[in-house]
């Protein structure tokens, strides 16, 4: 039976994009945390970006299908929530091919906790402008994972990925 190394199992999951924003693989978005073998099983471990989200079925059907078309014939795709999905674990890539599309990437979340500030989301950066002269319109955009925004400076609406 074919076993493939954690690295090339990565290599491969690169194929897998996320549904909601399909510029980024779950690689680059941090969903993708671990692979490793159990006996024979092959075990790919995912952590969904937000709870509730309805793509991490779909996710875990890719990732399940890049791997079996990979050659593996004994695949379980777990769902891990702990330790919870963080912005951070987004690579820098993809936050800047996320403002690229014209979606605003998350804030650090640190810096809000640090300073125990309440998260102002009615002044999120415009990815157009880059102004911060922004206001939040809905707290649902084109998914549940994004609220939606809009700019006062250019005149555009703007998605906000508001997953912590
Ligand atoms: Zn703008």
């Amino acid at each position: 039976m074919v076993k493939i190394d954690k690295e090339t199992a990565f290599s491969i999951l690169e194929n897998v994009k996320d549904p909601e924003i399909p510029l980024l693989s779950i690689i680059d978005m941090g969903i993708l945390r671990d692979f490793y073998y159990d006996n024979n099983k092959a075990i790919a471990v995912i952590t969904p970006t937000y709870s509730g989200c309805p793509a991490m079925t779909m996710i875990s059907d890719m990732v399940k299908d890049e791997l079996v078309k990979a050659g593996l014939e004994n695949v379980e795709v777990i769902s891990q929530i702990s330790p919870a999905w963080t912005t951070e674990w987004m690579s820098e890539k993809a936050k800047s091919n996320l403002k690229a599309s014209g979606i605003a990437p998350p804030i650090k979340m640190q810096m809000t906790e640090l300073f125990n500030i309440k998260f102002n989301d009615d002044k999120i950066e415009c990815p157009f402008c880059n102004s911060n002269n922004t206001k939040k319109t809905s707290e649902f955009g084109s998914t549940a994972c994004k609220s939606l925004h809009y700019c006062n400076e250019c005149s555009q609406p703007f998605d906000y990925f508001k997953c912590i």
